[in-house]
């Protein structure tokens, strides 16, 4: 079962209309419609040697677990307001604590948005339960048991300029902000699969650990993009996620495809494997009408964000890769997904 095979079975029910929820289960952020405003929701959960390695500095996890969040407030558009955080923790560290704690702030302070509310509590150690397995599984607060962190965010968008995943047209542009591949690239290299100089591996590490949320350029696409999501799970999975919401195909032009220096010196399958399947990038990935062009183009100036434009929206049903030529790539890889053969 995947993860969304998962969803879908299980937490996904019909939205009855006349309530708040306009857009609930199956895109970035949920839309609630309270009186003239419509307010992003979005849930993200970070569990240690899961999502980030044992050991990752407190700062990095307390900027990524609202990262995370706010990148997918950046997909609906939506102006970050507040979030809630919920956190388990095999026992109260005080190092790891202002370390997470100011990494977390750093972030949330750029774009004022205020910590409401929350819940902490301590998750049982696994000497407690499995002494055995303990030994093995030393945290990053230095105690057993896994750290987990949830975070809730909410944002604002204006009514008319709402925008999810469902609203690609046949002919529109794809786009993608900044770059692709360097997170994964950094877990390559951490995995032995490829091999960086230190100042480049330094470079793809930030990328993992301390992905920015395109917010400025989520707020400047409002009434361009007429469908976003952000790169999490990588860029052909999320981009087939679009595609099946709106019911339309894509073809992606692999050439232009924004890449890393880092990235474009390595073999040609690890390139296409962490530019097109690699997640952790948080850029976001949007279509807009082809007279829409320049622009999407002052857009992303005015926010300071690179763009590029990757493919097109097809008729035809299904995702194509193609080459400089227009051939198509076959690609021997599938998207990120958690639960794929089974729950870990
Ligand atoms: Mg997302």
């Amino acid at each position: 079962m995947t993860e969304f095979d998962l969803i879908a079975r299980y937490f996904t029910r019909p939205v009855a209309p006349g309530g708040w929820v306009r857009t609930g289960v199956g895109d970035d952020c949920a839309l609630l419609d309270i009186g003239a405003t419509t307010i992003a929701i979005t849930t993200d959960m970070l569990i240690e040697g899961r999502h980030f390695f044992p050991g990752t500095d407190a700062a990095a996890i307390g900027h990524k677990a609202l990262a995370v969040n706010l990148s997918d407030l950046a997909a609906a558009g939506a102006t970050p307001r507040c979030f809630f955080l919920a956190l388990g923790m095999p026992r109260a560290d005080e190092q790891w604590l202002a370390g997470f704690s100011a990494g977390l702030f750093a972030l949330a302070d750029r774009y004022d948005c205020v910590l409401a509310g929350g819940d902490t509590t301590r998750t049982p150690t696994l000497l407690e339960s499995a002494p055995a397995i303990a030994d093995t599984h030393q945290g990053a607060a230095g105690a057993a048991g896994p750290l987990t962190i949830s975070i809730t965010a909410l944002g604002e968008v204006p009514r008319a300029q709402v925008r999810g995943r469902d609203g690609a047209h046949v002919g529109d542009d794809v786009w993608v902000s900044g770059s692709l591949g360097g997170a994964a690239l950094a877990l390559a290299v951490a995995q032995g699969e490829a091999a960086l100089a230190a100042a480049e591996l330094r470079a793809c590490r930030e990328r993992l650990d301390r992905p920015l949320p395109r917010i400025e350029l989520g707020i400047a696409l409002r009434g361009l993009a007429t469908a976003a999501i952000d790169v999490s799970d990588g860029l052909l999975g999320d981009l087939g996620h679009v595609l099946s919401r709106s019911g339309v195909g894509a073809i992606v032009d692999w050439p232009a495809v924004p890449r890393s220096a880092a990235l474009r010196a390595q073999a040609e399958d690890v390139q296409q494997r962490c530019a097109l399947a690699g997640g952790d990038d948080y850029e976001l990935l949007f279509t807009a009408s082809t007279g829409s062009r320049d622009a999407v183009l002052a857009a992303a100036q005015a926010a300071g964000v690179e763009v590029s434009r990757i493919g097109r929206i097809d008729a035809a049903t299904g995702l194509r890769v193609c080459d400089a030529a227009g051939r198509p790539i076959a690609l021997p890889f599938a998207a990120y997904d958690h639960f794929a053969g089974g729950v870990r």
